[in-house]
């Protein structure tokens, strides 16, 4: 089975757009929450999701756009797309949304947003909370997002290993217990602004990256037309 992986969405169509197609034909696609929040496209993303059968887990901006306490902890711009989405997103979106569990296992993966530890919360930017998140799954390998940076720990004999995986490269889960991100599609922060990707081949036992470009213009034209902080497309252009 070839499985894709993305995470970060972030209503951003364009960006899942060209990542679906780069996929190509795959058999199961799972997402890592973050789905809406920043960008102008909240039901035209999880009408796509939807239509391709993606199954996930929820992110904090997801939990914000329903009306969770999450949106005190953002930044204005971040308030004001979820202030944004919440006005906008259609009944079909919300329901789809609030449907996201906040942690689930598929084929052998825990998948959370955050950390297996704070599912919606915390972000593994370390290797000290990387150890920690190791206690906190059972099977051999997790995927999660939110930090939006591409990224696999390989826990070793000395403990968390850093990996930075540039695009078309490999990890194989044979290699140890893993904890692993796909980067975002929707607003890269590695400085690269190509949207970013994973794909599981389940065969092989490899995950492999890509990286995607996608017409940021439009986006950014969308963000302005929808009266969104101008500030969420300009990082687009930089990804960060
Ligand atoms: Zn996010």
């Amino acid at each position: 089975m070839r499985i894709g992986i993305v995470s970060d969405v972030h209503s951003n169509l364009p960006a899942l757009e060209a990542v679906l197609a780069a996929l190509g034909d795959v058999d199961a696609l799972w997402h890592l929450g973050d789905v809406v929040g920043y960008g102008p496209h909240p039901d035209e993303v999880v009408a796509r999701l939807a239509e391709r059968g993606a199954i996930g887990v929820m992110g904090n901006h997801d939990a914000a756009a329903l009306g969770g306490a999450e949106v005190e902890y953002f930044n204005t711009a971040a308030q004001q797309a979820i202030a944004w989405t919440q006005r906008r997103m259609s009944a079909v979106t919300r329901a789809w949304l609030a449907e996201l569990p906040e942690r689930r296992e598929e084929g052998g993966a825990t998948l959370v947003h955050g950390s297996p530890r704070e599912p919606i919360w915390e972000y593994v930017w370390s290797s000290s909370i990387a150890d920690l998140s190791f206690d906190a799954f059972a099977t051999s390998w997790c995927l999660h997002g939110h930090t939006h940076v591409p990224v696999a720990w390989v826990l070793g004999r000395r403990g968390p290993e850093l990996r930075r995986p540039a695009p078309g490269e490999t990890v194989r889960l044979d290699e140890g217990r893993l904890l692993v991100n796909p980067g975002s599609v929707g607003q890269p922060r590695d400085g690269d602004p190509r949207a970013s990707a994973l794909i599981l081949d389940s065969e092989l036992g490899t995950l492999t990256w890509l990286r995607v470009p996608y017409a940021i213009a439009e986006v950014q034209a969308a963000i302005k037309a929808a009266g969104l902080p101008r500030s969420l497309g300009d990082r687009l252009d930089r990804g960060r």
